[in-house]
């Protein structure tokens, strides 16, 4: 071999080697580091997405979300992201859609429901299901409940794959039908059918986001939500014997049922105070003077509550969270004016907090009632899930992400009057969390299931680069 032969070997291993190998390494392998990006063009993108979603009316009854979740998953299809849909009922369609993570471990759920109460278009001043763009709003029935926080998903998924991250855990999305009919064709249905399919370690779901002056915080506070109060439905019917309006009787199927119903409803459950409910009033109490500070610290002394729902926790919504509650919702009687109708019926929609007996708390409602005439049918059972931990990963990773991407919030765990599909996830013991990382005041929040629903621009935005920013804290590669 002589000098030049050498030296030009010396010369491909020093310089084309090297180069040869960075190639190699930058052709479709995945990346550990995000690259920079383009949030404008994303958010522009998204903002196209979010409209169109919108603009399929998916209210409920009926839930067809099926054209809905035809229009997502032919993004997702273009993206070539692996995705499914389920069909529980004719045109309940369910979407799951992965970027999978080493194999072991379970990935990260981002749920959303696609279907909508419905809404009374003479009462809003755009068209409900148009989707207008107006004073920096997106006026729609669904823009907050729940189109909003799929629409955070889709890019979230969107900017992982376009970067080719590599993840150490795995990301998916789940749409559902039903939520709004109580979940029985929708998360719940997937949950016991096709759980395989989506198998999550931990959850991000509807149920919490930041308020401004929350209980006269100066901040906004982040309601995360760690459980909810459990749906127990009652049906209660009295039978007796028609007869002329003219002749009154006691035993009138009305008279019995109104009684017994004021019995019920004149007396409200005692207060309880959760551990949840404790630990959230204790991060309140710390923004307090006194006296309120001291009541939100010692809420379980006796008759503390009393004094602070006649002050600070004064809203009809957090004393809900103090107790098992009782509204009568529903009375179904006569049909004439001089007619005593044979039967009387009424729905109560009881709401337990976690822990309470069901069966005790049934036998406390026949107590008050107290007239064996009356039937009770139960409508509803409530679950029996359990709440998800303060504590962990994924509780960890939304506090930093609060911390960071809404310098000076803070994060109170939560509970909601209201059920989500949450609790189907948390039956299966997976901690779900109620955070959809956006700021809404009161006055915005109200438009949930009223009217004139809309989400602002930059709320969609900020919760975009959130839900982002929290997808990669828990399953990013760790710097
Ligand atoms: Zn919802």
């Amino acid at each position: 071999m002589n000098r030049r032969r050498i030296l030009i070997m010396l010369l491909f291993f020093l310089v084309l080697l090297p180069v040869v190998f960075a190639i190699n390494t930058n052709c479709g392998e995945a990346q550990t580091q995000p690259s920079k990006l383009d949030w404008n063009a994303l958010d522009e993108e998204a903002l196209g997405y979010f409209r169109t979603y919108l603009q399929f009316d998916t209210t409920n009854p009926p839930s067809n979300t099926a054209q809905a979740m035809a229009y997502i998953k032919a993004i997702l299809d273009k993206e070539g992201i692996e995705n499914e849909t389920f069909e529980s009922k004719l045109g309940m369609v369910s979407l799951v859609a992965k970027i999978r993570g080493p194999g072991g471990k379970k990935p990260l759920l981002l749920m959303s429901h696609a279907d909508v109460v419905p809404a009374i278009a003479s009462n809003w001043f755009h068209s409900p299901f148009g989707a207008d763009i107006d004073e920096g709003f997106v006026w729609a029935r669904g823009a907050i409940d729940n189109k909003a926080h799929g629409i955070m998903a889709l890019m979230t998924l969107l900017a992982i794959k376009r970067q080719n991250i590599l993840l150490r855990r795995g990301v998916e999305m789940m749409i559902n039908p039903d939520e709004e009919a109580g979940g029985a064709n929708g998360a719940q249905w997937m949950a016991a059918n096709h759980w395989d399919a989506f198998d999550p370690a931990y959850a991000i779901n509807e149920g919490g986001e930041g308020e401004p002056g929350w209980l006269g915080n100066k901040n906004i506070t982040f309601l995360v939500a760690v459980s909810e109060k459990r749906v127990f439905w009652l049906h209660l019917t009295v039978n007796g014997h028609a007869g002329h309006g003219s002749v009154p009787r006691p035993d009138n199927p009305n008279l019995i049922l109104v009684n017994a119903l004021h019995r019920l409803i004149e007396r409200q459950p005692d207060w309880r105070i959760t551990p949840i409910f404790a630990e959230a009033m204790e991060s309140v109490a710390a923004t307090q003077s006194f006296p309120p500070s001291f009541e939100l610290d010692h809420l379980s002394w006796p008759f503390m509550a009393d004094l602070a729902v006649k002050g600070i926790l004064r809203p009809y919504d957090i004393r809900a969270l103090m107790h098992d509650t009782i509204s009568l919702t529903m009375l179904n009687s006569g049909y004439k004016v001089n007619v005593v109708p044979s039967e009387a019926t009424a729905a109560i929609d009881c709401r337990l907090l976690p822990g309470t007996d069901s069966d005790m708390f049934l036998r406390h409602v026949r107590d008050l009632l107290d007239d064996d005439r009356i039937t009770i049918d139960v409508l509803q059972k409530p679950d029996e899930a359990e709440p998800s931990p303060t504590s962990g990963e994924a509780w960890d990773a939304i506090k930093d992400v609060v911390a960071r991407d809404f310098k000076g919030s803070s994060v109170v765990p939560w509970m909601t009057t209201g059920g989500t599909d949450s609790r189907f996830l948390r039956e299966h013991g997976v901690p779900s969390y109620g955070f959809v990382p956006i700021i809404l005041p009161p006055s915005e929040i109200e438009r949930v299931h009223g009217d004139n629903e809309r989400l602002s621009i930059e709320n969609l935005n900020r919760g975009i680069r959130a839900t982002y920013d929290l997808t990669m804290e828990i399953c990013g590669a760790k710097q």
